[in-house]
């Protein structure tokens, strides 16, 4: 018997795996596209876009970045507003998971080739489409939007994707990328040489006209004003065109102990935000030590640790998104910004945080989850525990009130027993936060 076993190997899952084997469990993780095996559920082509952020993420925890190509330049055309100021990433989602797969194999995961037709979740059981049963100590839900839904779960408008490879194509030797507002619905494109055009429009499905030909007349009627958007003019409609849901979905705000649920099938997010893949990372890495909660039967610091998280990633991202439509909604009116630009609610997207507090939270310490004192305010807002490995609060305490000492003092009489280039950096953060008054009075 295993003990996890994960349905699902998209980012979220494979890379679970490969961090719940190097945290010391015995884990299966079952998937119908096993490299080498013959796959038993069709997937088309994805390309998306990934943050130098992810990027630099997958490359400190040593996982593998093939089908990400170079990062490039996005181009922002939204309503008023245009700009040159990120860069991202383009991901071959097909190379990029079988990649992640065969990292989780090489690790010491066991790949099961199969289709999750149910879990039986107070049994701890898989049942797969070939009739076997999977039996693990806990099992972890990462199948994404294709997850069973609650009958609670928290839906935006419904939102279509209609993706694909797409003529004409931005200049072919660019690696480009483009976004732009339209006026009902919006059109990312990206350009890498050797692989093409990938156009994605996003449209509200509220009342779209069945069949391709639907599809094809929204494709055309959307684009139809995109010519001054667009760097390029209307791609057409793609020859083998995907289709993918994207509204935002809030399904499990709660831990539960039966189930750990991570990655999309517990919150996905516009894909405007590009954030999915770093949430998908990022709920992987709390799996260990929320399975080791589980499995210890010590679930309560567990279910506080995932509520935070899941809850303040899905309300700060639906809300950063509601305020990025709404500066397309200033010049665009229709319904399809109009329901977008109000939704999920009118509180701001960031704590509004005037003085600089402590607050305990659960946090993570040596692979375990532990109550400490955590610093907030507006430069930090979502607490801040450790610099540097050191916790925070117990330094500031014995720093007291009197005036910041110079980094050498600092680290003989508050750090003595780190090394100094630590302490340097220890050092510069505080000095940084008091100056700004980011440090609360009753501490200093
Ligand atoms: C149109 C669109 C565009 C997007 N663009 C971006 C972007 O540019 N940048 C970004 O960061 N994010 C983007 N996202 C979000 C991103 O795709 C997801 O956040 C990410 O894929 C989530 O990873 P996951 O592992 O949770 O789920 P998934 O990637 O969906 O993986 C789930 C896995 O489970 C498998 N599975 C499903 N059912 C079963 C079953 N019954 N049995 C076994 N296995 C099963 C699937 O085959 C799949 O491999 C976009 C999303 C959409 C819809």
């Amino acid at each position: 018997m295993f003990d996890l076993v994960i349905a699902g190997a998209g980012p979220a899952g494979a890379i679970a795996a490969t961090l719940l084997h190097r945290g010391g469990f015995q884990v299966a993780l079952v998937s119908p596209h096993i490299p080498h095996a013959a796959p038993s559920l069709k997937e088309h082509a994805r390309i998306e876009g990934m943050s130098e952020r992810v990027f630099k993420i997958l490359s400190e925890l040593d996982l593998p970045t093939e089908g990400v190509f170079p990062a490039r330049q996005r181009s922002i055309y939204w309503g008023g507003l245009e700009s040159r100021v990120n860069r991202e990433h383009l991901v071959d989602r097909t190379v990029f998971d079988q990649a992640l797969q065969e990292k989780a194999r090489s690790t010491g995961v066991s790949l099961v080739s199969g289709l999750v037709r149910t879990i039986t979740k107070d049994q701890n059981e898989l049942l797969l489409d070939d009739g076997s049963i999977l039996k693990a100590g806990l099992v972890v839900e990462a199948r994404g939007r294709r997850a069973p839904s609650r009958t609670n779960s928290l839906r935006s408008h419904p939102t279509l994707a209609i993706c694909g490879f797409t003529a004409p194509s931005m200049k072919e030797t660019a690696q480009a990328a483009s976004i732009s507002a339209l006026p009902s619905g919006w059109l990312w494109q990206a350009s890498e040489p050797g692989l093409g055009t990938w156009s994605q429009l996003v449209v509200d499905a509220t009342s779209l006209p069945p069949g391709q030909e639907g599809l094809e007349s929204v494709w055309r009627e959307t684009l139809a004003a995109a010519s001054s958007a667009a760097p390029t003019g209307p791609p057409e409609f793609p020859k083998d065109p995907v289709v993918r849901s994207c509204e935002l979905r809030l399904t499990t705000p709660e831990l539960d102990p039966q189930l750990l649920t991570i990655g999309d099938a517990a919150i996905a997010i516009d894909p405007l935000s590009g954030h999915g893949l770093f949430w998908a990372i990022s709920s992987a890495l709390m799996c260990p030590v929320l399975a080791r909660a589980v499995l210890d039967r010590e679930t309560g610091l567990a279910k506080t640790f995932y509520r935070n998280r899941v809850q303040e990633t899905f309300w700060r991202q639906a809300r950063v998104g509601r305020d990025f439509y709404q500066l397309a909604h200033e010049e665009m009116k229709s319904v399809f910004w109009s329901n977008r630009a109000s939704w999920p609610d009118t509180k701001p997207s960031h704590a509004n945080i005037e003085k600089p507090a402590i607050k305990q939270q659960v946090i993570v310490r040596d692979g375990k989850l532990k109550k400490a004192d955590t610093l907030l305010s507006a430069l930090d807002p979502n607490g801040v525990a450790f610099i540097e490995g050191h916790e925070l609060i117990p330094i500031l305490k014995r720093l007291g009130k009197g005036p910041m000492p110079n980094p050498a003092d600092f680290h003989a009489q508050i750090l003595p027993d780190t090394d100094r280039a630590t302490a340097e950096h220890v050092h510069a953060w505080i000095a940084h936060r008091k100056q700004a008054g980011g440090l609360p009075d009753t501490l200093l």
